[in-house]
């Protein structure tokens, strides 16, 4: 078995389907294909989600209408004879009476978020698998709420591998078909309330799914020809690496390189499973490969921005040494407030932290405070990671005034910084 993803950008459009059905029908082996939303019906979803919460309930059906007839261009697209496909309709309908029917205060944003965002998944997987179907490659579409059980902790929810192997394996035996084609980012609790891993999430779908059912490989279609040294967006002169070991790929993806989601790596480490990053507009070429055995990589330079960043400074009030005497507790609250922490920095009363921006900041400002500290911040930052940086760099960064802080080890430089304008 193989496992194949296709992010947001490789289904945005009819073409994009069409692409995605000849290379899956290019592949003999068994494949577990993996699917993210269209385009960035996730993005217009989360809008919905705050009108919808905010209770601006015209607001979201209009949004909602926005979501239809987007995919709706693409089905007409696909099947010209007018076909719909059935799932399709009937997720239309079910998204809609959670619209105009339900009362968002009855359930927290989080609960309301992965009920909402779900059916980003949900209506490009039915398209996808009804289309692979259209043209000839048989298929069983896969509910992976269903098959990955995963923690209540809504929006951002860990997949149980264990308990997920169960009912992924029960229907992979159950069913004997050469393609089966699931939702990334999706799952569900134990009692069935659908979940969502974290934005960006379907890679770590399809590493778990592989992980499962102990595939031959992984690989991600996208529309870059492999792993770069940076983002072509924002980096000039980007080069291609064409293989890369597993802790060198782990880094880079929690640095923030937008190629690969930093959960996707561990899975596939612990089963000794490739992992392919290969270009969609031209499966010819050859992309990447993470796998084990890559020399470290010592030489080429890896730039990474990890935007939306706050830079948090917490001070206790009664000048507690804030390492030895705080530390636990402070890490307990951002916790609790589902914080992710990308740096940090002490001093004797001092605690920096680069977080990703959140929308509890005020919340945890608040807790901080009944608990007895400062806080300061800054919002609207960077964080820029080099692996293999030159003195140049370090000199220059030292220096420059949008620079709030940097950190260096021998292989790494990081820095914090007002975002440019
Ligand atoms: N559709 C989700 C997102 O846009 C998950 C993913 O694409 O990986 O974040
Ligand atoms: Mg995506």
């Amino acid at each position: 078995m193989k496992v194949y993803k296709f992010g947001g950008a490789s289904v945005r459009t009819a073409d994009g389907v069409r692409n995605l059905a000849s290379i899956a029908a290019a592949e003999s082996d068994r494949l577990f294909i993996i699917v993210s939303a269209m385009g960035k019906t996730t993005n217009a979803l989360e809008r919905l989600l705050d009108d919808f919460y905010e209770g601006r309930t015209g607001e979201a059906l209009l949004k909602l209408q926005q979501v239809v007839d987007y995919h709706n261009a693409i089905i007409a697209d696909l099947w010209p004879d007018g076909y719909m496909p059935e799932r399709v309709g009937r997720f239309y309908m079910e998204l809609e009476e959670v619209i105009a029917t339900s009362n968002p205060a009855m359930r927290e944003y989080e609960v309301w978020y992965d009920r909402i965002v779900s059916f980003g998944e949900l209506l490009s997987t039915s398209i996808v698998s009804d289309y692979l179907a259209t043209a000839g490659v048989a298929n069983t579409w896969v509910d992976m709420r269903e098959c990955f059980v995963t923690n209540a902790r809504h929006k951002d929810a860990n997949v149980d591998l264990e308990r997920s192997a169960e009912r992924l394996g029960t229907l992979i035996h159950a069913t004997d078909a050469r393609v089966y084609v699931g939702q990334g980012f999706i799952g569900a609790t134990e009692d069935g309330a659908p979940t969502t891993i974290g934005r960006e999430g379907s890679d770590y779908s399809a590493a778990a799914v592989g992980y499962i059912l102990d595939a031959e490989s992984v690989t991600i279609w996208k529309d870059v020809k492999g792993i770069l040294n940076g983002d072509p967006k924002l980096f000039k002169d980007v080069s291609h690496i064409p293989e890369m070991n597993y802790l060198d790929a782990i880094e880079l993806a929690y640095s923030g390189a937008q190629i690969i989601h930093p959960k996707t790596i561990k899975p596939l480490q612990n089963r000794n499973i490739p992992l392919y990053v290969r270009c969609f507009l031209d499966p010819s070429l050859p992309g990447s490969v993470i796998r084990a055995g890559v020399k470290k990589n010592r030489e080429i330079p890896i730039l990474i921005v990890k935007p939306a960043q706050v830079l948090l400074t917490i001070r206790a009030n009664d000048l507690s040494f804030i390492l030895e005497e705080r530390f636990a507790s402070i890490f307990a609250l951002l916790n609790e407030y589902m914080v992710k922490v990308n740096l940090i920095q002490s001093s004797a009363v001092n605690l920096d932290l680069c977080i990703d921006r959140t929308r509890h900041l005020d919340e945890l400002v608040a807790r901080l405070s009944e608990e007895g500290y400062f806080t300061k911040y800054n919002t609207d930052m960077e964080l820029l990671t080099i692996r293999n940086y030159t003195p140049q760099q370090t000199a220059s960064f030292g220096s420059s005034p949008e620079v709030y802080l940097m950190q260096r080890t021998r292989r790494t430089l990081q820095v914090v910084r007002k975002k440019e304008e």
